[in-house]
């Protein structure tokens, strides 16, 4: 049986039984309570800690992917339009493409910060 021992504010001690469904954590994104399911308590007692682990909820997951899956597809677009630019001549002309393309990863980037910053207020 494990169990948790913690002090109370008053100094008295208390030991609560766990198990493993009980563990609970904040969602990071919105602040939700969440549920740990089993893998996320082997998560947490594998390669974290239960200190500095949180979960994201299905809803922030979500989300999240989204911008992880679009920041992918961005970054194999840059990847293809560096290519491309190598191969133009006039070194002008593609420092010119460099920098048009390094403006408009930027704008994007904002433009996902300032979205994140939105959906915590
Ligand atoms: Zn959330």
């Amino acid at each position: 049986m494990i169990y948790l021992k913690t002090e109370l504010k008053d100094g008295k001690k208390l030991k609560v039984d766990v198990y493993g469904d009980e563990f609970y954590c904040l969602c990071p994104g919105c602040g939700k309570e969440v549920h740990l399911d089993d893998e996320m308590v082997k998560h947490c007692a594998s390669d974290g800690d239960f200190g500095s682990t949180s979960f994201y909820c299905k809803e922030c997951t979500k989300k999240r992917s989204i911008t992880l899956g679009f920041c992918e597809f961005q970054q194999k677009n840059i990847d293809v339009l560096t290519e491309a630019f190598e191969k133009v001549s006039g070194k002008p002309l593609r420092t010119e493409l460099y920098n048009a393309l390094d403006t408009y990863n930027q704008l994007i980037y904002n433009y996902l910060s300032d979205l994140e910053e939105s959906e915590k207020e």
